[in-house]
C-alpha cells in the first residue's frame, strides 16, 4: 500500500512547490525532511524588535514565480532601503561614491563597462537548457573564471570588484567557477548587473515578515503531509515504484520509516542527493554528478542598532571590499524602522577560513569592518546574530552549488534528466534563476509536471 503517489524528499522552496503542483494536478503526496522545520535555504528568525533573514531574502522583478507566489498567498514585502553614499574598499584603500559608478579612475570604468558588455554578449551564446551544446562549450568549460579575468581585465581594481560580486552570489572564488557554468548562471538571472544589483535586481525587496513565510505557507497547505525530523538516507527503486527510508533521532530517539510511493522527487542539492544511499545505485553519469557540485560556503553576519546613524550621516548602509572578512553590507533595517540593521556576508575563501576560528574573533572583525565603513558606531550593535551555511548538514554550505571546470560540459545532462523512478528537483537544476528561490519554485514545478505525466 504506497503512502503517496510521490514522495518528495526536502521541504524547501523546490519540494513544497513541488507538493503543491501535483496535489493540483490530483496527485498524492508526502514531503520528506530532514531538519524540523521547513523552508532549507530560507530561515527566518524573530528578534526582540523585528524578524532577520539568516538565508535567502531578497525577491527581484523578474522573478516571476516567486512575484506570482507572494501574490496569491498575501505575503507582505517592502523595499531594499539604497538612498545615500555607498562604500568601496578596494587593496585596502577606502573610497564612496553616490549612484551607480563607483570612484574609479576613467580607464578602469570603461574597461568594467567593456567587462559588462563582454559577459552580457557571451551569456546569451549559452543556452539555458543545455549549456553544454553552446558554441564553443569545450573551451568555456575548460577554463575558470579567473582564467578570463586575469587575461582579460588588466586591472586589479576591475578585478576586485568582479571578484565582490562572483563571490556573494557563489560564494565562491573566481578560480572555482567554470567560465561556461558562470555564464550559463548570468544568462538564467538576466545579467552580471541583475544579479548583484537592487533596484530592479535581484536585491530589490524583502520580505516583512521574514522569507521563510512562502515555505511556511506552502507547508501549511500540506498539514500533516510534510514530516518534519525525516532525513532520508536510501531509496530504493524499481519499476513497481519506490521505498524511501527515513532515519532520524527525537529527543535521544532514533526512529526508523518506510516510505512507499510510485514516484520520487529528491529536491535537495546534488551534493547532498549524492549523500543518499540508491538501490540499484545511480548510473556513472549521475553519481559522478553528484560528486561535482560542491556548496559554496556563507557566513550570514546581522548587527541590530538602536539608531540607523549611517543613514544620518549620508550613508546607504551598502559596502564592497576585495578584502578579508566582509565582502559586502547592505541597510538591514526592518519595514517599520523599528529595528535599524547592517547584514554583511562573509563568502568563499574566507568563508572557509573564518568558519573555524573562535566566534567572538570572527563577531569582531566583522564589527570592525562595518566600523571602518561606517564609523565607530557600528562596532556597537545592541545585538549580533550570524549563520555559518557550511556547519549546517543539511545545507553544506550556500547559497547554491557551484560547477569546476568540465563538470557541464561531461556531466551536465544528469543535472535534470530522470532516472528510474527518480526526478530532480532543487534550485541548482533550474533553468531560470538558477541559484536563487526563484529557481527552486521552477524546479519544483517542473520535477511535479514530470512526475505527474508519468503516473
Ligand atoms: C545565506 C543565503 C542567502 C541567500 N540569498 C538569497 C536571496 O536573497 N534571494 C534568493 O532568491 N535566494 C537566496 N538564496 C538562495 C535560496 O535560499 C535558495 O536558492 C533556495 O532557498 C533553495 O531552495 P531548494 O528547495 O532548492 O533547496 P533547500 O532550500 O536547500 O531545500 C532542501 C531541503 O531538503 C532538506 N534535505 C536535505 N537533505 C535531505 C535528506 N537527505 N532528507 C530529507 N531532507 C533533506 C533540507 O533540510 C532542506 O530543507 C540564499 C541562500 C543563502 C543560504
Amino acid at each position: 500500500m504506497a503512502d503517496a503517489d510521490v514522495v518528495i524528499i526536502g521541504a524547501g522552496l523546490a519540494g513544497l512547490s513541488a507538493a503543491r503542483t501535483l496535489r493540483r494536478a490530483g496527485a498524492s503526496v508526502v514531503v520528506l525532511e530532514a531538519r524540523d522545520r521547513v523552508g532549507g535555504r530560507t530561515f527566518s528568525q524573530r528578534t526582540e524588535s523585528g524578524v532577520i533573514d539568516l538565508g535567502g531574502q531578497w525577491i527581484g522583478p523578474t522573478q516571476l514565480r516567486m512575484q506570482a507566489l507572494v501574490s496569491e498567498l498575501g505575503i507582505a514585502t517592502f523595499p531594499t532601503f539604497h538612498e545615500g553614499r555607498k562604500v568601496l574598499e578596494l587593496g585596502g584603500r577606502l573610497s564612496t561614491y553616490q549612484g551607480e559608478i563607483p570612484s574609479l579612475a576613467p580607464h578602469k570604468l570603461a574597461l568594467m563597462q567593456w567587462a559588462l558588455k563582454y559577459l552580457d554578449r557571451k551569456m546569451k551564446q549559452v543556452p539555458l537548457a543545455d549549456p553544454w551544446n553552446a558554441a564553443r562549450a569545450a573551451g568555456l568549460d575548460a577554463v575558470t573564471l579567473d582564467t578570463w579575468r586575469r587575461r582579460r581585465m588588466p586591472s586589479r581594481d576591475i578585478r576586485g570588484v568582479l571578484d565582490v560580486g562572483t563571490r556573494v552570489v557563489f560564494g565562491a572564488e573566481a578560480s572555482e567557477i567554470s567560465l561556461l557554468y558562470f555564464l550559463a548562471y548570468l544568462h538564467a538571472g538576466g545579467g552580471f548587473m541583475k544579479l548583484v544589483g537592487i533596484k530592479d535586481c535581484a536585491q530589490q525587496d524583502r520580505f516583512v515578515e521574514g522569507a521563510q513565510t512562502v515555505a511556511l505557507h506552502l507547508a501549511a497547505e500540506l498539514g500533516d503531509r510534510v514530516a518534519l525530523g525525516a532525513p532520508v538516507r536510501a531509496i530504493r527503486h524499481s519499476p513497481e515504484g519506490v521505498v524511501v527510508e527515513t532515519e532520524g533521532r527525537t529527543n535521544g530517539q532514533a526512529h526508523r520509516r518506510t516510505w512507499v510511493g510510485r514516484r520520487a522527487i529528491v529536491a535537495i542539492p546534488p551534493m547532498l542527493a549524492g549523500r543518499i544511499t540508491y538501490d540499484p545505485p545511480m548510473p556513472a553519469l549521475r553519481d559522478q554528478l553528484t560528486q561535482r557540485v560542491p556548496m559554496g560556503a556563507t557566513i550570514k553576519c546581522h548587527a541590530l542598532y538602536e539608531r540607523p546613524f549611517w543613514r544620518e550621516q549620508g550613508y546607504s548602509g551598502e559596502a564592497a571590499c576585495d578584502g578579508d572578512p566582509i565582502t559586502v553590507v547592505f541597510d538591514n533595517t526592518s519595514h517599520d524602522d523599528l529595528q535599524p540593521g547592517l547584514l554583511g556576508f562573509i563568502v568563499g575563501r574566507a568563508a572557509r577560513l573564518w568558519s573555524g576560528r573562535d566566534p567572538e574573533e570572527r563577531r569582531a572583525a566583522v564589527l570592525a569592518a562595518y566600523a571602518r565603513f561606517f564609523g565607530p558606531e557600528a562596532a556597537r550593535p545592541i545585538e549580533y546574530v550570524e549563520k555559518d551555511w557550511s556547519v549546517d548538514p543539511w545545507a553544506g554550505g550556500c547559497p547554491v552549488g557551484v560547477m569546476a571546470p568540465g563538470t557541464l560540459t561531461s556531466l551536465g545532462p544528469a543535472l535534470r534528466r530522470p532516472i528510474s523512478r527518480l526526478h530532480w528537483a532543487g534550485t541548482e537544476t533550474a533553468l531560470e534563476w538558477t541559484g536563487y528561490m526563484e529557481g527552486a519554485v521552477e524546479s519544483g514545478e517542473r520535477a511535479a509536471r514530470e512526475a505527474a505525466a508519468a503516473l
